[in-house]
């Protein structure tokens, strides 16, 4: 699973290898999730495939497959943590190349709960945690992760 050179998504797993990432919540089988940026929806994580693929279908079958199962722990485990109203996941990949799916937790207090979560200005999306809550959801994250899929690696190395 060679990394291609010039793929920003490649380059971020390459660090979380090298240096480990202080967004980074766990290494599955075939992909690494970490938390996403902005945290507007709190929980929000990102799964990057390991195999440089731009799309789904270009994927070996089997490591398709095993990556869905994957995202559909993972979405259980991120429920798990934030009870949300709905979970959204999005694998889109047009500034970014490398298949990646998006998962965020939407509250039903959300009045733009209806409206894909792209329509909330990404001012308002840029939120950071604060330092303990963002430690203690990494944390339930990694637990509920590691519940499911018993070989994650979840200690940063
Ligand atoms: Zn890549």
């Amino acid at each position: 699973m060679s990394a291609q050179s010039g793929c920003g998504i490649c380059a971020g797993i390459e660090r979380i290898r090298t240096d480990g990432a202080d967004n980074f919540i766990a290494e599955l089988p075939t992909c690494y999730v970490v938390l996403g940026d902005a945290q507007f929806y709190r929980g929000y994580c990102v799964l990057l495939a390991k195999r440089h693929a731009t799309e789904v279908f270009l994927m070996p079958s089997a490591e398709a497959h095993a990556l869905f199962e994957e995202l559909r722990l993972v979405a259980e485990a991120i429920a798990a943590v934030t009870r949300p109203w709905k979970l959204n996941y999005e694998c889109l990949g047009n500034v970014e190349p490398h298949v990646h799916w998006h998962i965020f937790p939407r509250l039903e207090t959300d009045e733009l709960r209806h409206a894909p979560v792209w329509e909330r200005p990404k001012s308002e999306r840029m939120i950071t945690l604060p330092d303990s809550d963002r430690t203690a959801l990494i944390f339930a994250l990694r637990k509920e992760i590691a519940a499911r899929i018993p070989n994650a690696r979840v200690a940063t190395n």
